[in-house]
């Protein structure tokens, strides 16, 4: 029998030599009366048919095992959601697949915003389960509703996130913490239903990292109202939205104050920013104030330095981790599905044990990230969360979130920088997630100085 298989192989042309490992495979399934047969027939086809039928066998064992469901939540932290914020989370998801996914590229590359879907996202009401109102009319922030919700968008599009962020965070939670309750009861319900959009302008173009000694923007007192002058730059929803929180500082007392600044205002006027390379679909202005006149009544009356705006800071950071959680969460479950699909040696890309390292370490920094996410949320819930919480959080799953994107784009080869695959786009727009709301070295700062107790800023 040995003999026959030898003579037929090295017939047929499939192996120019017998290796001493097949020899000794063929002896043994010889010996078997019912393999014999098997091998008897075999022996009797030609070299084309004896090759169609190893291609049928290769074929038949590799599209085998199903392909596992992809879940983003792998250590299923996110299953005891409440009734309600679970709900919310699925109208998200659902809207985000079904409208944003099959646009998302075409808008990131022409750097668009899709304004025509603000209508169905405002009626998806997420705001009222991340700012749910107590019986009393009292405001709530629901840090797990938020970054849940954030982590749904993210995982769609980040721009999208950091859309709902800047309005219905870094807007929204200036109003509610620094806003006295008249501001709040005019301005916090309509923008819960997006009746008015809003921004949040604190970096300028000479001062980013450093705005907590270096604003530039000032603003004097002038009877009833206030006259602001500067720059603002990076500042997200602003080309399109109703108002922006602007912070300036006071030339009287020095002080950082904060205003709501109509973008209808005179004197104001703002550009887009052109050119980014990441999260081209957020809508960045440049703007400029050049003697905007605002009211008294404007001036959020809780705002007296810039350890205010930090408290808003110390809020939406947190957020900011979720985008980071979603981007990553986004580009895994692609490049999962990528490497299921692509078959490369007559196997699926995911069968090589070099791509199953990267999933593994995808997904372990994935679960991370999430959970590091979550504390820190519940944290924030229970009133517990101090300012080198939210930093940490936000430093270490941006951090995490950039590792993933690129294992994401590694996984896929060429694919992954195309923008058809999406993989690209979530590769992209990590690097703002990176930077903004405090770059890493800046909350790795914030975390140092309350680990040792020194400020390293400068
Ligand atoms: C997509 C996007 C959206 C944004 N949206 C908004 C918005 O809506 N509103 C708003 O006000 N701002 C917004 N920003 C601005 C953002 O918050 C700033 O980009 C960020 O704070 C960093 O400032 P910078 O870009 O001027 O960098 P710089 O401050 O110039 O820093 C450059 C580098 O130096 C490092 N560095 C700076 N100081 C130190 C230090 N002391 N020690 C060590 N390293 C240091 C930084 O970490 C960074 O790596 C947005 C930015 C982006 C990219």
């Amino acid at each position: 029998m040995l003999n026959m298989a030898t003579e037929l192989l090295s017939q047929s042309d499939l192996l120019t030599a017998l290796d001493p490992r097949v020899a000794s495979i063929v002896s043994r399934l010889s010996d078997r009366p019912e393999l014999a047969s098997v091998m008897e027939q075999l022996l009797n086809l030609d070299g084309p048919a004896l090759a169609r039928a190893k291609r049928s066998i290769t074929k038949a064992k590799v599209a085998a095992p199903a392909s596992p469901e992809i879940d983003v939540d792998f250590l299923r932290l996110l299953r005891d959601l409440p009734r309600d914020v679970e709900s919310a989370r699925l109208r998200a998801r659902e809207f985000m697949d079904r409208e944003v996914e099959p646009i998302a590229n075409d808008y990131w590359e022409r750097a668009e915003f899709p304004y025509h879907l603000i209508p169905e996202f405002a009626s998806l009401d997420l705001l009222a389960s991340i700012f749910p109102t107590a019986p009393d009319g009292t405001v709530h922030h629901d840090s797990v509703a938020e970054g849940v919700l954030t982590m749904e968008l993210a995982r769609v599009d980040c721009s999208f996130a950091t859309f709902l962020g800047v309005h219905g965070g870094l807007a929204f939670g200036s109003i509610l913490l620094c806003g006295s309750k008249e501001q709040q009861d005019e301005w916090l319900p309509r923008m819960r239903k997006w009746e008015v959009i809003g921004a949040f302008g604190l970096t300028e173009p000479d001062v980013g990292s450093g705005v907590a000694g270096g604003i530039t923007t000032t603003c004097r007192r002038d009877g009833d109202a206030w006259i602001i002058d500067g720059e603002k730059r990076w500042i997200g929803n602003s080309t399109f939205g109703d108002f922006v929180v602007v912070w300036a500082r006071d030339v009287a007392d020095q002080q950082i104050k904060g205003f709501i600044v109509e973008t209808s205002a005179p004197g104001y006027s703002v550009r887009k920013m052109e050119g980014k390379i990441a999260q081209r679909t957020l809508q960045n202005g440049h703007i400029t104030l050049d003697h905007v006149r605002v009211l008294e009544k404007n001036r959020l009356q809780k705002a007296n330095g810039f350890k205010d705006v930090a408290r808003v800071l110390g809020m939406t950071r947190v957020g900011v981790a979720w985008i980071a959680v979603g981007c990553a969460a986004g580009a895994y479950e692609r490049a999962l599905a990528y490497t299921q699909r692509r078959t490369q040696f007559g196997r699926p890309l995911g069968s090589f044990q070099l791509i199953q390292s990267m999933l593994a370490r995808m997904v372990g920094k994935l679960a991370s990230m999430q959970a590091l996410a979550l504390q820190v949320s519940r944290l924030q819930n229970a009133g517990q969360c101090e300012e080198h919480h939210s930093a940490l959080a936000k430093q270490f799953c941006a951090a995490q979130c950039r590792e993933v994107v690129a294992l994401a784009r590694e996984s896929m080869g060429g694919n992954g920088i195309l923008l058809d695959h999406s993989v690209a786009r979530f590769f992209a727009d990590a690097e703002a997630i990176y930077s903004y709301e405090g770059s890493n070295e800046i909350n790795t700062l914030i975390v140092g100085r309350a680990l040792t107790g020194h400020g390293a800023f400068v």
